[in-house]
């Protein structure tokens, strides 16, 4: 394992078992919301990626959950990189 607090790729991890416990009671709500990093990342492969995007266009908790992603990503993106 790579330095625990490097950077935002832990906390990109971190955060979603956070909204997945807050917000998502469905399984297949839960399975999207697993993948919405891999899906703002665009590391999905074709089927997995439409599946979420499929889910996104008709679930309002979860697109506003990769809403809420998105932010946060582009938050930390804009953070000042320090040294430890
Ligand atoms: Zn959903």
């Amino acid at each position: 394992m790579k330095s625990s607090l490097a950077g935002p790729q832990f906390l990109e991890r971190a955060a979603v078992p956070i909204f997945t416990n807050t917000m998502h009671q469905s399984d297949e709500c839960r399975r999207i919301v697993a993948r919405l990093t891999d899906f703002l990342e665009a590391t999905l492969d074709a089927p997995a990626h439409q599946e979420v995007s499929a889910h996104l266009a008709q679930c309002t908790a979860c697109s506003r959950t990769l809403h809420e992603l998105r932010l946060t990503i582009s938050l930390l993106g804009r953070l000042p990189k320090h040294k430890r």
